[in-house]
């Protein structure tokens, strides 16, 4: 290994949200360096919206005194080598650190299917800084057409966003329904009628299985046979003998970021590096929290998909207060998520129905439906809600709501019922608040009614 530089109690990999929590929690009270590529740390959550111009790209950046502040050092650099029986890391201009205890905390990358066609131009997934100025690129220079890949919560939120500034946007999924990990299909119902509302071309059931055109991307092929062509616009001020008229972003979910420990003795498996409760490896003194891990679902406890800023953080800070002498678990994903489509805020938490289905589980679900005010007041609005329990023990295991008004409260409050395995029968005598401005009447409770129709 090259020159050595420095010795570190704890070396972090990752500056995202799992790096920077443990950077706060760690950072003055150990000797820790969070390593990154990057410039800056992102706000991912918030990039759909730069793309719509609600405010600067530059807003969705972190600022480094997060770490700084907290007494963590921060290096800029790539990771490129380590030597897990030596302790060391390497970077990519060759200085290498020391340390005690490894946290790898590297994130996930977008999936983008292997396809013929995704090396043309104008064709990208969405995550990094780049390939945020690059989609704000391609607009500024007069592409007028879109297709995003993937009708989850990033990608219906690109699609709109793209929508808004005036592209023609092709929204495509493989799953019948939108939001399929969020919600069951008579849930996104009234969310697919607000989405052509607005006018984005909806292509469910399809998958995109080739891309067309000789340095940029012209055309997508489904493989129901459809074919997706960018008509050819005026004014697009890229010099090429071929029109630069659209792009194609991939929103197809998220692979661990493992390339650094193929090959070595971590265990990794499909979803990333396997950690126990605590966030340990299977190799002393090697942590790992984050998109980069494979984690369970915390109501079946089996490997469950739960990359979200949501899971690591809470993952990092498990680590960190055991690194602290305390001795924490993580309990497991829930995955409570949330978004908004036009009029519609979306959120669902713990399993759906299929998902409960997928896993052996029977369920029973109930509906209810409530206005947001009392009725009686000016702009009360509807709110959906199904929860999912399961048949025998009416266990809660699932809940989603569609609302004219923001739901996340809502889905925490669903999240703790389940992560403390509450029943119907407990949810069903929630001692709830009523007020005119904040929600239905008295006589009745959105949470309580599902609950009661699960118990008849
Ligand atoms: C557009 C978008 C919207 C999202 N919206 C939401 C949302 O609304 N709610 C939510 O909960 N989650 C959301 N997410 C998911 C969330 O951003 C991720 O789950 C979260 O960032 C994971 O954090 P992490 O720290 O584990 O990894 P990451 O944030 O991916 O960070 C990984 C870090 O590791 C670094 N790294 C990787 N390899 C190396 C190496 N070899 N050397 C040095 N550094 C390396 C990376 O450069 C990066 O700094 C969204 C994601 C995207 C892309």
């Amino acid at each position: 290994m090259g020159k050595l530089n420095k010795n570190y109690d704890i070396i972090v990999i990752g500056g995202g949200p799992a790096g920077i929590t443990l950077a706060k929690m760690l950072g003055g009270k150990k000797k820790i360096a969070i390593i990154r590529p990057e410039d800056y740390s992102m706000i991912y959550c918030a990039m759909p919206y730069a793309v719509e111009g609600l405010f600067p790209l530059e807003k969705t950046f972190k600022k480094d005194s997060l770490v700084t502040d907290a007494g963590a050092d921060l290096i800029r650099g790539t990771v490129v080598k380590v030597e897990l029986q030596n302790k060391k890391i390497q970077l990519e201009d060759e200085s290498v650190f020391n340390y005690e205890k490894l946290i790898i905390a590297t994130g996930a990358t977008p999936f983008i299917p292997p396809i013929n066609g995704t090396n043309l131009v104008g064709v990208t997934g969405f995550k990094t800084e780049i390939e945020m100025r690059n989609i704000m690129g391609y607009v500024e220079k007069g592409v007028k057409n879109a297709i995003v890949v993937g009708a989850g919560a990033i990608g219906i939120e690109l699609a709109l966003s793209l929508n808004k500034i005036g592209l023609k946007v092709h929204l495509v999924d493989m799953a019948g329904s939108l939001l399929p990990n969020m919600v069951d299909p008579e849930m996104a119902e009234s969310i697919l009628e607000e989405l052509i509302r607005s006018g984005v071309d909806l292509h469910l059931n399809a998958k995109v299985v080739e891309l067309h055109g000789k340095e940029f991307v012209q055309q997508a092929i489904l493989d129901n046979g459809e074919k997706i062509h960018f008509d050819n616009i005026e004014n697009c001020n890229i010099s090429s003998q071929e029109s630069f008229s659209g792009m194609v972003v991939f929103a197809t979910g998220m692979r661990p970021e493992i390339a650094l420990f193929e090959g070595s003795d971590l265990e990794i498996e499909r979803d990333g590096i396997v950690v126990n409760e605590k966030m340990e490896t299977n190799l002393p003194d090697v942590y790992a929290v984050g998109d980069c891990t494979q984690f369970y679902n915390g109501i079946t406890k089996k490997t469950y998909s739960g990359k979200l800023a949501t899971n690591a953080v809470p993952m990092a800070k498990v680590l960190g207060f055991n690194l602290l002498g305390q001795d924490r678990n993580y309990q497991g994903f829930y995955n409570g998520a949330a978004t908004k489509v036009g009029k519609y805020y979306i959120g669902g938490t713990g399993l759906s129905e299929r998902t409960a289905k997928e896993n052996g589980i029977e369920t029973i679900c109930g509906y209810s439906e409530v206005t947001t005010k009392f009725p009686i007041m000016p702009g009360a609005k509807l709110v959906h809600l199904k929860l999912i329990a399961e048949k025998g023990t009416k266990r809660i295991i699932g809940a989603q709501i569609v609302s004219e008004e923001p739901v996340t409260d809502k889905i925490d409050l669903l999240t703790l019922a389940i992560q403390n395995c509450f029943t119907a029968e407990k949810l069903a005598q929630l001692s709830y608040s009523a007020q005119p401005y904040q929600s239905f009447y008295p006589a009745g409770n959105l949470i309580v009614m599902a609950a009661e129709e699960i118990l008849k």
